[in-house]
């Protein structure tokens, strides 16, 4: 597999030793690198990415989840073309500001006040310090290999060795990056996905510290790791018991899952939701938002700037996707996209007797080459094996299919512009490659 890699990318490999020269790890955030190297991309359109060898890869990737509505869209890029003639950033408040939140507020329940930012990082630095503000405690309960972004009080117990994890019920708090400050891990306090009694330990030994409760709906960063039985009502009655500020990190599950994200696909009201990538049509866009009560803490001193914050740039991106592309009918396009695509991969695993399942929520899914269930990060870890389905992955990539970023733990994504003809050429592909892996 590596040496039909190489051979059908070699512009991409003298293009990345050249950007190895002048970026740490070639790419401008380092999860995009890895062996032998990554393809460097030339364009993108609808659901299609071109590298600079001029393969083309239907896109399931979507930047890490970002793009439901595929690449260029063309009411986006209408959009985006009309506001570049009108300018792309004023410090000043625009009416655009309000237009983009209450397309927000329509889709979210709980959402009552909204503010925009640039990225997932900085709507969950944010949310979680309006949510300390407003419970007035410093510590908060993440949940062990949930991804939040890049900001130090989340780089934690992501992707945990083993060894390190620690006991099942009350996980240990791993710091994820060099340069994290061990005191800023002393206020964070890691606890085990789909196990609500855990949770409730947790909080009960913690009940006069922990003021914040932040989780992934679904766990995005783990497959898509669905929260079982009444896991995440428990964990709202939870938080109302012991007066804790509950975050929903929407930022893969918002507007996918459903119009309103896993808040509505769950019918669970968090008290607060970040949200990005999916909101914004591939431009840099997040906001956060929730109760009025807990987002008024922004007047009463909790700190929220940013010179590019509610850009109208971005803005008009916003308001295009949320009340152009992602109608009723664009959601049931991607859904039925999504069970055809899930339905497939289970047959083709049948036929071919190759152990596996797939985990699926309309638009995004994951193949797990295990017959175990999932149901948290340490499940994952134990059953998927990394090398396994790093050659699934390299062997769709040599068929034309980028089934999702490279990393085992990352999901498929179905955008407005793929259509069946997509779904046939990416489970055609899955049936070339299938008895390949069977034979593993
Ligand atoms: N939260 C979640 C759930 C994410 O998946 C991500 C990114 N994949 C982030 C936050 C961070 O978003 P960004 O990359 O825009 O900073």
């Amino acid at each position: 597999i590596d040496a039909s890699y190489r051979e059908r990318t070699p512009t991409s490999e003298r293009a990345y030793e050249e950007l190895y020269e002048h970026v740490p790890a070639g790419v401008a955030s380092t999860y995009r690198a890895f062996e032998p190297y990554p393809m460097v991309i030339d364009r993108a359109d609808g659901p299609y990415l071109h590298d600079v060898d001029g393969n083309r890869y239907i896109d399931y990737d979507l930047n890490n989840g970002a793009g439901m509505v595929g690449h260029n869209h063309p009411a986006v890029t209408d959009a985006l073309r009309d506001q570049l003639e009108n300018g792309t950033l004023f410090t000043h408040p625009h009416e655009l500001l309000g237009e983009a939140a209450e397309a927000i507020k329509d889709r979210w329940d709980p959402i009552d006040l909204v503010r925009f930012t640039n990225s997932g990082t900085e709507s969950t630095m944010h949310a979680i310090r309006v949510a300390r503000a407003y419970s007035g405690r410093e510590k908060v309960l993440k949940i062990e290999g949930s991804y939040h972004g890049a900001h130090d009080y989340v780089l934690l117990s992501k992707s945990v060795p083993a060894h390190k994890l620690g006991h099942p019920k009350q996980p240990t708090t791993v710091i994820e990056s060099e340069g994290v400050p061990e005191a800023i891990a002393d206020t964070v306090e890691i606890g085990p996905w789909n196990d609500l009694d855990a949770i409730e330990s947790i909080l009960e030994e913690n009940a006069t510290e922990i003021g914040t409760l932040i989780v992934e709906p679904i766990v995005m960063n783990v497959g898509v790791t669905q929260p079982h039985g009444e896991y995440l009502q428990g964990l709202r009655e939870l938080c109302d018991e012991y007066n804790v500020v509950l975050i929903f990190d929407e930022v893969k599950t918002g507007v996918k899952v459903a119009p309103g994200g896993a808040a509505e696909y769950y019918g669970v009201e968090p008290d607060l939701v970040t949200m990005a990538k999916s909101i914004g049509g591939n431009t840099p866009v997040g906001a956060f938002g929730g109760r009025e009560d807990i987002m008024r803490e922004i007047e009463n001193g909790a700190a929220h700037y940013g010179t590019y914050n509610g850009n109208p740039l971005v803005l008009r991106a916003v308001t295009t996707v949320l009340n152009e592309v992602l109608t009723d009918d664009a959601y049931d396009h991607v859904d039925a996209l999504g069970d055809r695509l899930a339905s497939g991969y289970e047959e083709i695993m049948a036929d071919e007797g190759l152990a596996g399942h797939v985990e699926q929520v309309n638009s995004q899914g994951i193949v797990v080459f295990t017959d175990e269930e999932i149901n948290n990060y340490r499940d994952f870890d134990e059953h998927v094996d990394v090398e396994f389905h790093e050659n699934y992955w390299f062997a769709m990539l040599e068929r034309g299919v980028l089934p999702h970023p490279h990393h085992a733990s990352q999901q498929w994504t179905i955008s407005v512009q793929h259509e069946d003809e997509h779904i046939d050429r990416h489970l055609e592909a899955f049936k070339d490659v299938a008895p390949m892996l069977a034979e593993q």
